[in-house]
């Protein structure tokens, strides 16, 4: 047996997958989603994300001729789908501040096999934007609002951004036609704890489903505590002391939110507790970077360049077997493992690789 994961007689992967067939790794999970970065800039500076000390006015973002064009974007996404990814989620970074993101919707859309295509957004250019995403060919939408109370969202996205201006974005979205739209609200202790149940508050009973995330050890830059992570457990007791909660069932295997449903009917919410209950058994995604890296873990060190094997002339068959010798010896379950010694280990920025 080689090294990496291949039997030498056979070429199979050591796992038995069969070439041709859909991707399983080492743990027999199957390639089911990729995230795609199209951007590692943003407007906003979120101190858990993209804090300004690291991420100032000298920090050298990605050039242009580094960033995949659309038509690599697309090349790669077709090839991940032939090897059994169902589901595309665009993000960043910021994916509105890519120059014709439509233009993009509409090409990765096209994708036949492609079951659905969604983008997770700050919302900031939602008013504007969530018209032409939807007649790209956008399926879903989920927009990321920390609070409701507009100095305490303003110091988090340290942007001076109002929370009226994200809510506009929302209901723009709503009335293009997309629903359900999720939207993703990153917990932090002593930060946001105390408003979290106005996030529930308002959002129940509209249909939207708000999804309270623990501040994660993303990256290096973020000044990650476990002291900071409010656990899922106290998240779901906050709110269902205000509005009764009880666990709803997943809908599908890898559901990577655990779900509770209002008891008096007003709809559910759900919570990510990728520190406290960590999901990586179930873990189905990849991540392409901006620069076309591709990460098989969102706490990846190392990223493969597939930007290279595209510039370089390779054939779709010659990537499509790279990916799947890449996926075939994947091991990666981070936050399983996670212990006092990890948030110190180098990692990539979140910003960078894509949330
Ligand atoms: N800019 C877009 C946005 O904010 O929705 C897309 C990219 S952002 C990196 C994707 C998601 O990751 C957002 O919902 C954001 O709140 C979340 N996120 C960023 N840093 C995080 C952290 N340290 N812990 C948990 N979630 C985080
Ligand atoms: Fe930008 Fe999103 Fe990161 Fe906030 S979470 S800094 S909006 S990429
Ligand atoms: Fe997946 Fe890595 Fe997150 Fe585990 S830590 S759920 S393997 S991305």
């Amino acid at each position: 047996m080689s090294t990496d994961g291949k039997t030498r007689r056979t070429g199979l992967p050591s796992n038995g997958a069969k070439p041709g067939g859909p991707a399983t790794d080492a743990f027999q999970r199957p390639l089911r989603d990729l995230r795609i970065s199209v951007t590692d800039r943003c407007n906003f500076r979120c101190t858990y994300c993209m804090p300004k000390e690291v991420f100032g006015r000298d920090y050298e973002f990605l050039a242009r001729d580094e960033i995949l064009s659309f038509e690599e974007i697309a090349r790669l996404a077709r090839i991940f789908v032939a090897l059994g990814v169902e589901k595309v989620r665009l993000t960043g970074g910021e994916p509105t501040v890519r120059r014709d993101l439509p233009k993009l919707i509409e090409m990765l859309a096209g994708i036949e096999g492609l079951k659905d295509l969604t983008l997770t957004t700050n919302g900031s250019r939602l008013k504007q934007m969530a018209r032409p995403l939807r007649d790209a060919g956008l399926k879903r939408v989920t927009v990321s609002l920390d609070s409701l109370d507009d100095a305490v969202f303003r110091r988090m996205n340290d942007a001076d951004f109002p929370v009226s201006r994200v809510l506009q974005g929302i209901e723009a979205a709503r009335a293009a036609g997309f629903a359900p739209i999720k939207i993703n609200t990153v917990v932090k202790r002593g930060v946001n704890d105390h408003t979290i149940a106005g996030v529930a508050r308002h959002f129940r009973g509209t249909g939207y489903i708000v999804r309270f995330i623990e501040f994660m050890d993303v990256g290096n830059s973020n000044g990650w505590r476990l002291d900071d992570v409010v656990p899922a457990a106290e998240i779901v007791a906050m709110i269902s002391r205000e509005f009764p909660l009880e666990p709803a069932a997943p809908q599908y295997r890898g559901e990577v939110a655990r779900r509770w449903r209002y008891k008096d009917g007003a709809g559910e919410i759900g919570v990510i507790a990728s520190v406290s209950q960590p999901f990586c058994g179930d873990c189905t995604r990849a991540r392409l970077s901006a620069d076309g890296r591709l990460y098989t873990c969102l706490f990846g060190v190392v990223g493969h360049d597939l930007r290279k094997l595209l510039r370089d002339g390779r054939t779709d068959a010659q990537i499509e077997a790279f990916l799947r010798r890449v996926w075939s010896v994947r091991k990666d379950r981070y936050s399983e493992l996670r212990s006092s010694r990890t948030p110190g280990l180098p990692r990539v920025e979140m910003s960078y690789i894509g949330g």
